[in-house]
């Protein structure tokens, strides 16, 4: 079989065959329902003895495109996109877990995936635990005979860890847990959980996957018959799926995903270099900056950094809030992976929702800043960072 590269998956299907007008993107199709050539076939569709469309929540040609790519860059069986990355990760974990179950997650999790959590506690008994998975022992001391999934974010939102996968996933193996990576931070063409061992791979494809800022997205990568499970329980019956128009912007931003993450890799690289030396900040946190162990894992496991950075100024809150308001260039704003530089302070807006222990536990203090950097060029970025570094 020719082997396609990357770079060139992201902007042909070699699966889509040629549409009806030769078409050269996606057609939107933008419609809620399929209609049947005959009574017939629609009964044949709902058995699932002939292929074909129904009704957009169960399936639509222009979300399927962008779900077709998605599988093809993960490397797994089938994609299904949802209508958030809330919406995919929600749907991944009710699929994987029943009452009473366990769920062992990374010691750091996007805010809202760390809320579900504790819904799904309060009001089913699905407990979890909290595991920095440094080592093979302390995982495998986390995982108990009701554990039903790892939950793994990497690098972890927002203190930017990394976690090797690879011993992860062979961990889990040896109890047959399926391993869960959220991958929005590197999207596949930075690293490909499911080629390391891994079972199911989220995204919010809000972030690097669109790329722009103008869309909120998911999006689920695993093997077939999982997948088949998810389509037709989760999508089928909670029904969070993604819009057509969406898809197509999806497709749009995927076409730009790999120039576009290497110079958002080149920028915060760059960026984090130059904060680091600067006598005010305290911290930079940058995947294969902080030790051996943690640059080992990047170089493994990601083909570059990424495009987030986070550092702690001297100071709390206050020298924090106060950076921040002086900066021009550089939004306000939650969020990442767009051409714009954002810049959030996560113990009082991402993270909020993390109780203030758990939240020092994790490291997020309030001296703690995340950069998404963007795609303007570096000196730019640098200036306004720079001049606000050097006011009083
Ligand atoms: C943004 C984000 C999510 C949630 O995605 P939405 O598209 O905002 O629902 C989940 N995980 C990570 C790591 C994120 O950054």
């Amino acid at each position: 079989m020719k082997k396609t590269h990357m770079e060139t998956k992201m902007i042909h299907n070699e699966q889509a065959g040629h549409n009806e007008t030769g078409s050269l993107t996606t057609p939107i199709y933008q419609t809620s329902t399929f209609s049947f050539a005959s009574a017939q076939e629609g009964a044949r569709r709902f058995a699932g003895e002939e292929q074909g469309y129904i009704y957009s929540r169960l399936g639509n040609p222009t979300v399927a495109q962008f779900e077709e790519r998605m599988a093809a860059l993960e490397g797994g069986g089938k994609g299904l996109a949802f209508a958030s990355g809330m919406a995919a990760v929600s749907a991944v974990l009710i699929a994987l877990t029943k009452a009473g179950d366990h769920i062992v997650c990374s010691n750091g999790l996007y805010g809202c995936t760390y809320g579900l959590l504790k819904m799904m506690e309060e009001k089913y008994g699905i407990t979890h635990d909290f595991c920095s998975m440094e080592t093979e022992e302390e995982l495998k001391q986390t995982i108990t005979n009701r554990t039903a999934c790892i939950f793994v974010e990497t690098p972890i939102n927002p203190t930017m860890k990394v976690i090797d996968l690879e011993m992860v996933s062979r961990t889990a193996s040896l109890s047959r847990i399926p391993v869960v990576v959220d991958n929005t931070f590197c999207t596949p063409y930075l690293q490909r959980p499911l080629e390391l061992g891994c079972d199911v791979v989220v995204h919010s494809a809000t972030k690097y996957i669109g790329g722009h800022g103008d869309v909120v997205a998911g999006v689920v990568v695993g093997s077939h018959s999982f997948m088949e499970k998810l389509a037709s329980s989760q999508q089928k019956d909670i029904g969070g799926i993604l819009s057509p128009f969406d898809a197509w912007l999806l497709i749009r931003g995927m076409k730009t995903m790999h120039l576009r993450m290497d110079r958002h890799s080149a920028n915060a690289s760059e960026i984090a270099a130059r904060l680091i030396r600067h006598p005010r900040v305290k911290h930079v946190y940058y995947p294969g900056f902080a030790d051996d162990r943690q640059t080992a894992i990047v170089q493994n496991q990601m083909k570059t950094g990424g495009g987030v950075i986070a550092f702690e100024l001297n100071g709390g809150r206050e020298e924090a809030e106060q950076f921040i308001n002086r900066l021009n260039l550089i939004k306000i704003a939650v969020s990442l992976g767009d051409a714009e530089t954002l810049i959030q302070h996560p113990a009082t807006m991402t993270h909020a929702v993390v109780p203030e222990e758990q939240r020092n536990a994790m490291g997020i203090h309030e001296s703690l800043i995340r950069i998404s950097v963007g795609l303007e060029a570096v000196d730019d970025i640098w200036y306004d960072l720079y001049q606000s570094l050097s006011e009083d």
